[in-house]
């Protein structure tokens, strides 16, 4: 097997840790899978997902024409197939107008403004085991006193 240079392991890991670690690493079967519900989840019933992946699996780019890009850039509210065309090939002569139309559309819903998101910690100590960061109770972090 590969050697990955990104995968650390820390002195600091108890023995199931570190072998619960090497497994994931090592072993795709043994990840949890994030599209998969885990136990005690709600279920939410909802097509939305199917309704994508079937307009994903039918979408054939070189399908569309300039007459489509230019009728989808008229259209006050974009249909599905509006979008596609805009995200075909046929569209890249009017990426200037798209640029335009997208400022205008960003305008409208949001104003002038700029939105800042910044994730809310109430702890220094995270027991994940994200190798970068300062939170990964695994992490030697220099303390001074
Ligand atoms: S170790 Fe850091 S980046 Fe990873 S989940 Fe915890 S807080 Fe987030």
């Amino acid at each position: 097997m590969a050697q990955n240079q990104f995968l650390i392991d820390s002195d600091k890991l108890t023995p199931e840790a570190l072998k619960r670690k090497h497994q994931v690493e090592q072993d795709p079967s043994a990840r949890t899978d994030p599209m998969e519900y885990m136990e005690g989840m709600e279920r939410i019933s909802s097509d939305i997902m199917e309704k994508v992946l079937d307009q994903m699996r039918g979408y054939e780019p070189q399908e569309y024409t300039d007459a489509d890009v230019c009728r989808a850039l008229m259209h006050e509210t974009c249909t599905v197939d509006d979008l596609k065309a805009l995200l075909s090939p046929a569209a890249l002569p009017h990426l200037e107008e798209m640029a335009v139309r997208a400022k205008q559309e960003t305008g409208r819903h949001f104003g002038n403004t700029v939105y800042l998101f910044t994730p809310l910690y109430i702890a220094n100590y995270c027991e994940n085991y994200c190798v970068y960061c300062g939170f990964n109770r695994y992490n030697d972090i220099c303390v001074k006193g």
